[in-house]
């Protein structure tokens, strides 16, 4: 059902929408104690920017008065727009939830805890005044994230550049200004597993960071737990890289190759020697031989299913920038 809903929307939009000039998509879950304070900020930062502006604040099943608090925002104020999704979807469909609906010419994503300052929306939206279709914002310092989450953090983007061919940031969140252009291509990235950094990062264009220092959580605590944060990064990668699946074919054609050079080994030396070759190392011989074997089949089928899932990621094959061809 809410899948219909979407999709009347998106047409609807397709049809005929006036697009505002900046559209602010937060993703709230159990933010209370942070709203009334991120909203009056937004405003003031808001205001100075441009008047058409809308700000749509995603209430991703929150437990706590979230909703009700959003619900008295969109009240007073006619460029608030609440979405209360039906349960706890995650941070990253919230995000998508709210981007779907934005009808913005550029889109601002940010957290809903005033760890992303406001203000600095107004830096991001020069940036993009300057022609920059991404200005993402590049975390200097991060206080009150514990170390190991830094660390882990950092390490992972380290590994995720190395893995993938996607040229993406280091220390940055989904805290950024994108253009309508973006978002439309972003849009027709139907895949279920979200990584929207990635694939943002993915669709290459005009990118540039801000950089800023990122404060602790104003109130309440961190929803991301190392659980959720595994996952996310578990999509980043499987999203976005084959290299594990190559990995299992080396490797089964390693272990088969040193099962083969096991047999030559003990054939030569019972023959030159011969001795008699020992239970144990029939045993060896068999187990490698036969591992290798699987692991190189185990192999061969993943890259089979590689190819099934970049089919079914549906992703656009290519993104032309600019041509001078005329239909
Ligand atoms: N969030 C959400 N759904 C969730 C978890 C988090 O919408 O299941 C929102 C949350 O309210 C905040 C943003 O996503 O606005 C980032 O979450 P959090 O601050 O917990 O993550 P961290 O900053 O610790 O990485
Ligand atoms: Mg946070």
């Amino acid at each position: 059902m809410l899948h219909l809903i979407n999709k009347k929307l998106t047409f609807a939009f397709n049809q005929e929408i006036k697009l505002m000039n900046l559209s602010i998509v937060i993703p709230v879950y159990n933010e209370e104690g942070n709203l009334s304070i991120l909203y009056e900020r937004l405003i003031t930062v808001c205001e100075k920017i441009t008047k058409e502006y809308e700000i749509i604040f995603v209430n991703d099943g929150s437990k706590d008065s979230s909703l009700s608090i959003i619900k008295e925002f969109a009240q007073k104020n006619s460029k608030i727009i609440f979405v209360n999704l039906s349960r706890n979807f995650g941070h990253q469909i919230a995000i998508s939830a709210g981007l779907d609906l934005a009808i913005g010419k550029a889109i601002v994503i940010m957290d809903g805890d005033l760890q992303d300052p406001p203000e600095l929306i107004k830096e991001l939206y020069d940036k993009y005044e300057e022609g920059f279709e991404v200005v993402y914002a590049q975390r200097k310092k991060r206080k009150g994230d514990p170390v190991l989450k830094q660390f882990a953090s950092k390490t992972f983007y380290k590994f995720f550049r190395k893995l993938t061919s996607v040229d993406m940031p280091i220390d940055t969140g989904d805290f950024r200004i994108i253009d309508r252009k973006i978002l439309d291509i972003l849009k027709n990235m139907p895949e279920k597993q979200k990584y929207l950094r990635g694939q943002i990062a993915w669709l290459g264009f005009k990118q540039t960071a801000v950089f800023f220092e990122r404060d602790a959580r104003l109130h309440g605590q961190s929803n991301y737990t190392y659980g959720k944060l595994i996952q996310l990064a578990w999509f980043g990668i499987t999203g976005f890289s084959s290299i594990p699946l190559s990995f299992i074919v080396r490797l089964g054609l390693f272990v088969t190759f040193f099962s083969f050079l096991l047999i030559f080994y003990f054939t030569f030396q019972s023959i030159m020697f011969d001795s008699i070759i020992s239970n144990g190392i029939i045993i060896l011989i068999c187990t490698s031989f036969f591992g290798g074997i699987q692991l190189l089949m185990i192999g061969i089928i993943a890259e089979y299913i590689n190819n099934i899932n970049i089919n079914v990621q549906n992703r656009p094959l290519y993104i032309i920038e600019e041509t001078n061809k005329v239909n």
